[in-house]
């Protein structure tokens, strides 16, 4: 009780922020109407809608649009997985090909893209010459997306982080220390 009355201020103080960060983590995991995600490093908002089967989703207007029949709305797991299913379709549509045109324009050659939703991961590079890219990728701008696919592309020539690997970065991307700053301050929050 004396340490109470001696530190109440910082006790309340710090008893308020922890109720507002579990707040907010309580928030980013709700999918509810207006909850926010990131695409392309530009928010999109949440937008439910009932209607009949079949549970769909579509992106306009800077809306993702999620139509789900009456019995279901609101079902927190099943919007999860149409969101993931939606960063993975974007994911699929997107990263193989921005991967061959870079390969193309810096004279690289892999086997194989894969999407994946490593949960520490946004990309990684086999010795069988595939890459793998983070779905999650989608949330981040383009710029940041092109980081780790050249990040990748050269570990084709260098399967490590030595200087000279970086060098190899650094000539593709001359901008890299900049994102791989990004991603470690915003990677944290590319979440779904
Ligand atoms: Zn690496």
């Amino acid at each position: 009780m004396a340490f109470f009355q001696q530190n109440q201020a910082w006790v309340l103080k710090t008893w308020i922020e922890a109720q507002a960060k579990k707040t907010m983590a309580m928030r980013e995991r709700r999918y509810i109407d207006g909850a926010q995600f990131l695409y392309f490093g530009d928010k999109i908002t949440l937008k439910l809608r009932e209607d009949a089967e079949p549970a769909r989703f579509i992106l306009r207007d800077g809306r993702l649009e999620v139509v789900l029949p009456q019995h279901l709305h609101g079902d927190q797991i099943l919007l999860r997985n149409i969101i993931e299913a939606f960063y993975r379709q974007q994911a699929k549509a997107y990263l193989p090909l921005r991967t061959s045109q870079l390969a193309r324009q810096h004279g690289f050659s892999y086997n194989q893209v894969r999407i994946k939703n490593q949960k520490t991961r946004w990309g990684s590079c086999s010795a069988k010459r595939n890459i793998n890219l983070n779905m999650r990728l989608m949330m981040a701008p383009d710029g940041a997306i092109d980081y780790v696919i050249i990040h990748e592309l050269c570990h084709l020539r260098e399967l490590n982080h030595s200087p000279a690997f970086w060098a190899l970065v650094e000539s593709y991307c001359p901008e890299f220390r900049h994102w791989r700053a990004w991603f470690r301050q915003h990677g944290p929050s590319l979440i779904l």
